[in-house]
């Protein structure tokens, strides 16, 4: 098995917000095999090693609501580029994902199970993949790109890589269709439980399938041993969703107090994504975002904020997300700023480490830096503790990133 040492490591507790200055980090395989005082490792080991030199190593980071195929900031245009385009089109996306330091994503729609295996296997430099293939929408809800004037046959959408979406309605349906997604290897089942911004025909307001659906929908996930994620922005969104079973949900720009603590009873997370919301207001108009969503914008852009904050008073653990599409994906590490603005560094940092491995189901595997969990790491020049501006932009203070054992960036002295 191939075995890594690295040594003169500064190794970043996040939770506790402790940095152990001087250990040895043995990497065997996909995992870290230990984290160790020099005394304790065998010198010829020591004189053969990688020589981080004092550089801060923490968990490669975890992005829990990405759109890796959303190429396009027309999610309607995506939704009808051939398959093989939308399939290239990812490929920088995943990459430069990676090379920002996020060693995993939580895909919210589009990426499946193939996508999944590409990055897996090394065939396409990307984050390790947690896929929902397509995510549910009823008809007329976030997921549904037809224009009011189709007729509306039976949408095609479910044969399109590009449709982060498909259009599905009724009890029996959605049972089909998360088992379907399950079978195509799903890991959690997407749904749109409320209106959304970046679709035509669907106001904030509105409310996504009726209570019956999503219980189905959950019960479903149930059965095959994982959970649901909902896209919500209202109160009265969130908490049906919450209610009929809904573990994380995505965005929450319009979160209230009463809302917040059903939550916390619920035992539900919340993805925030406050940094789409930039991208969409500054550089929508530029990169082809239709005009006439431009107003939905602001309707959630500024409670956004707000929305951590009521989320953190009221203790409703908040996992990173960044949902950003087209040319704005380069902007995902800003998340980590507007987070750090409004809750501190420490926060922003356990959102895409401890809280967002917990969000997977892996809490012991991801997010951390100690034995048995899978060797994600980044090497940075500085303590994003004290600045988190050390892991904004496109990765420049990242000196050398892991991923599952391997080096994507090999940048350490020998
Ligand atoms: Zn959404
Ligand atoms: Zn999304």
């Amino acid at each position: 098995m191939r075995q890594t040492v690295i040594k003169h490591c500064a190794v970043l507790d996040v939770d506790q917000g402790i940095l152990s200055r001087d250990r040895v980090i043995l990497v065997s395989g996909q995992r870290i095999e230990a984290v160790l005082d020099p005394a304790a490792v065998d010198p010829r080991l020591l004189a053969g090693a990688y020589d981080a030199a004092g550089l801060t190593v923490m968990p490669g980071m975890i992005d829990c609501h990405v759109h890796c195929v959303a190429s396009d900031m027309n999610l309607a245009r995506n939704a009808v580029l051939p398959n093989m385009l939308a399939c290239f089109r990812s490929i920088p996306i995943l990459r430069g994902m990676l090379n920002r330091g996020f060693t995993t994503v939580r895909d919210a729609g589009g990426a499946d199970w193939s996508l999944a295996q590409a990055t897996e296997t090394g065939l396409v430099a990307g984050p390790r993949i947690f896929p929902s293939g397509r995510a549910l929408s009823q008809t007329g809800g976030h997921g549904d790109f037809r224009v009011r004037s189709d007729i509306l046959e039976p949408c095609g959408c479910s044969m399109r890589l590009g449709n982060i979406a498909r259009v599905v309605d009724g009890v029996d349906n959605v049972r089909l269709a998360v088992r379907e997604e399950i079978l195509k290897g799903a890991t959690q089942i997407k749904i749109m439980a409320s209106g959304g911004v970046a679709s035509p025909n669907d106001p904030i307001h509105y409310l996504g399938f009726s209570e019956d659906e999503i219980r189905a929908i959950v019960a479903e996930a149930d059965g095959a041993g994982t959970y649901v994620m909902a896209h919500a922005y209202t109160p009265r969104a969130i908490q049906r969703a919450v209610r009929c079973g809904v573990r994380t949900i995505e965005h929450g720009n319009l979160l209230d107090e009463e809302t917040a603590r059903m939550m916390v009873e619920h035992g539900a997370f919340l993805v925030p994504t406050s940094v789409t919301y930039e991208a969409l207001a500054n550089d929508g108009p530029r990169f082809g975002f239709p005009a006439e969503l431009m107003h939905k914008i602001d309707g959630v852009r500024t409670a956004g904020r707000e929305a951590l904050r009521i989320a953190h008073r009221a203790g409703v653990p908040m996992a990173f997300g960044s949902d950003l599409l087209g040319e704005t994906h380069e902007q995902q590490s800003n998340e980590l700023l507007i987070r750090a603005e409004v809750l501190g560094n420490q926060e922003a940092l356990r959102a895409t480490t401890t809280v967002a491995a917990r969000v997977l189901n892996q809490p012991d595997t991801l997010g951390v830096v100690r034995a048995d969990a899978y060797a994600d790491l980044l090497f940075v020049d500085g303590n994003p503790l004290e600045d988190i501006r050390v892991l904004l932009g496109q990765g420049e203070r990242l000196k050398a990133i892991m991923k599952n054992g391997a080096w994507f960036k090999e940048g350490l002295a020998s």
